[in-house]
C-alpha cells in the first residue's frame, strides 16, 4: 500500500487509520451536490475561483475517481482527474477541519519493465496466463498485427518485449507502452520497432509515413480525422493549450483545456466541422458558450461569445457562423477559447485543425467540391527505435520476465487500502 501513502502525503496523519475508496461518478451529478451529498459546506465553492470551476462542467458520468475516508465514513481528501496529468483536490485540512480545493498534479509511477513468454497457442493468452496483464496482452498483439504474421508462430516459439507501465492508487493508469519487441520464431531472432505515438510495430527500424500534397485548388472542406477547419477567417494564437500549465503568478498549476485566440469583439466565430449544437449558453468560467457534437466522439466548444448565434438541437455545417467573440465569463480580454474534446478528454485543437484549412476558404459558399489531396508514403526512421532496441538487448540478458501482474488485476479492496 506505499503507493497510497505516497499519494496522500499532505494527509499523512490520518493516514493509518483512513482508507481509500474508489468512486465513480453519478450521471447528471454536479458538483456542488457532490458536496451536499457528502457533508461538504458549500462555501468550499467560494474558494474556487471562477476559471477553475470551468473544470466542473468536464467530470462525466462513470467516471473513476477516490476518496479518502476516516474510520467514521467523513471525507477527509477527494481527488477527480480532469485529464491525465491534473486533478481536483478537495481536502479537510487536519488542523483547521476546513475544506480546501486545489489543482494539483497526478502523482503515478512510471517503471519499466521486461516481459517474457513461451508461445504455447495464441499469443494474447500466453501473456495474459504468463504475466497477468490483460492491456499488456492487447498492446503486444496490436503491435504485432502489421508486423509479423501470427499464424508463423510455433509452440515453443519466445516473444520478449520491453515496455513502460504507470500506476497509480495500487492499480494500473492507463495501458502500457510497448518499445521494442523480440520474436524468437523457429530458432531465428526478429526485432519489431514500436511507434510511440501509434503502438503499431514495424519489422525493422523504419516506418512508413504518410504525407499529403495538396493542389492549388485549396477549397477544403473534410471533417474528421483530424481534418477540422479553422473557427476565425484570421488566426492569432495568445496562450496555447496545456495539459499541465505552472501559472507563474498565481503560483499554481492551471492546465488550460484549449486554445485561446485573440480577435476584437463581434468577430464572427465558426464551426470547426459539421455537426449538431448541443449546448448553447452560460457556463460557469467560460461565460456564453456553444458546444457542437461532430460524431465519433468529437465535440468542439466555443466560450467567452459575446453573442450567441447557435441553437441548441441545430445542425449546423462547417464554416457556419455560431456566434460571436467576446469577453464574458473570465477572460481578460475579447478572445475565442476553442475547446476540443477526443471522447470527452480535451486534446489540443491545434493537432486536430487542418493545416491546409484557410478560414477566408471555408467562408466561401462551395459550390462544387473536389478533393485534389493525393497522400504519398516516405520511409522515415522510427523515433527511440535503436535505444529502445539496445534496451531490450541488455534485457534480453535475463531469463525470467521483471515483473508479473497477478496482484494488480483488481484495483486495491476497499477493506484493506490505507492499511499498511
Ligand atoms: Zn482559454
Amino acid at each position: 500500500m506505499r503507493s497510497i501513502l505516497i499519494i496522500f502525503l499532505l494527509l499523512s496523519t490520518y493516514a493509518f487509520s483512513a482508507k481509500v475508496i474508489e468512486q465513480r461518478w453519478q450521471k447528471g451529478e454536479t458538483f456542488s451536490e457532490y458536496l451536499a451529498d457528502k457533508g461538504i459546506p458549500q462555501s468550499i465553492l467560494e474558494k474556487v475561483d471562477e476559471g477553475d470551476s470551468q473544470f466542473f462542467n468536464e467530470i462525466h458520468a462513470g467516471q473513476k475517481f477516490y476518496e479518502l475516508v476516516d474510520e467514521q465514513g467523513n471525507i477527509l481528501q477527494t481527488l477527480i482527474a480532469i485529464n491525465s496529468e491534473m486533478q481536483i483536490q478537495l481536502y479537510r485540512d487536519p488542523k483547521s477541519k476546513e475544506f480546501e480545493f486545489d489543482i494539483i498534479p497526478i502523482e503515478f509511477d512510471t517503471k519499466e519493465y521486461f516481459g517474457k513468454v513461451q508461445v504455447t497457442s495464441i499469443l494474447y493468452n500466453d501473456i495474459v496466463e504468463q504475466l497477468g496483464h490483460k492491456m499488456l496482452a492487447a498492446r503486444v498483439s496490436y503491435a504485432l498485427k502489421k508486423a509479423f504474421n501470427a499464424r508463423n508462430f510455433k509452440v515453443g516459439d519466445e516473444v520478449a518485449f520491453y515496455y513502460s507501465q504507470d500506476t497509480r492508487m495500487g492499480t494500473f493508469y492507463g495501458a502500457p507502452h510497448i518499445k521494442s519487441i523480440m520474436i524468437k520464431n523457429r530458432g531465428k531472432e526478429k526485432f519489431i520497432s514500436i511507434d510511440e505515438e501509434t503502438g503499431r510495430g514495424y519489422d525493422g527500424i523504419h516506418m512508413l509515413e504518410p504525407y499529403t500534397v495538396t493542389s492549388k485548388q485549396k477549397v477544403h472542406y473534410t471533417i474528421g480525422g483530424g481534418k477540422f477547419a479553422l473557427p476565425l477567417k484570421y488566426i492569432r494564437i495568445t496562450s496555447p493549450f496545456s495539459l499541465r500549465r505552472w501559472h507563474p503568478v498565481l503560483k499554481r498549476y492551471r492546465p488550460h483545456h484549449g486554445v485561446d485566440f485573440g480577435a476584437k469583439r463581434g468577430t464572427p466565430i465558426m464551426a470547426i466541422g459539421d455537426g449538431r449544437v448541443i449546448y448553447a449558453g452560460w457556463m460557469r468560467g467560460y461565460g456564453n458558450v456553444v458546444k457542437i457534437d461532430h460524431g465519433a466522439g468529437v465535440v468542439s466548444l466555443y466560450a467567452h461569445q459575446s453573442k450567441i448565434k447557435a441553437k441548441k438541437g441545430a445542425f449546423v455545417k462547417s464554416g457556419e457562423v455560431i456566434g460571436y467573440v467576446g469577453n464574458t465569463g473570465i477572460s481578460s480580454g475579447p478572445h475565442l477559447h476553442l475547446g476540443i474534446y477526443k471522447n470527452r478528454k480535451p486534446v489540443n485543437p491545434m493537432n486536430m485543425i487542418s493545416r491546409d484549412s484557410k478560414g477566408k476558404s471555408v467562408l466561401k459558399s462551395i459550390v462544387k467540391y473536389e478533393d485534389v489531396e493525393e497522400v504519398f508514403y516516405k520511409k522515415v526512421l522510427i523515433p527511440n527505435a535503436k535505444e529502445n532496441k539496445a534496451k531490450l538487448l541488455e534485457m534480453l540478458k535475463s531469463k525470467e520476465s521483471s515483473y508479473v501482474w497477478k496482484d494488480m488485476q483488481e484495483p486495491p479492496k476497499k477493506e484493506d487500502a490505507g492499511n499498511s
